[in-house]
């Protein structure tokens, strides 16, 4: 029980997130299409939009807690300039 309050109080502070996938790409789509950029994809949103391509990433309970901190870690390890946090 004290561990779900724990994990509760991390995500809600954003200390810890519901990671679904992390990865570098180019840019397929916007303003800054195929320019390099490091997409963090995050669970757990809750707008429903019905053109949504990633329905998958709404249960925020099925993607892990991940440390913030270590997702920042992450990103730093490429050479793009942009980061793109999503959920869709
Ligand atoms: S992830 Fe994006 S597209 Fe999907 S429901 Fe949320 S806001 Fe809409």
């Amino acid at each position: 029980m004290e561990t779900i309050k724990l994990q509760k109080t991390l995500l809600e502070q954003g200390i810890e997130l519901p990671l679904m996938e992390e990865f570098y790409t180019i840019q397929g789509e916007g303003f800054h299409s195929g320019k390099p950029a490091y997409f963090i994809r995050v669970g757990g949103c809750d707008l429903g939009c019905h053109w949504c391509d990633v329905k998958e990433s709404w249960d925020a309970s099925i993607h892990p807690l991940t440390n913030s901190d270590q997702i920042v870690e992450n990103a730093g390890k490429f050479p793009s300039k942009a980061v793109v946090v999503t959920g869709g």
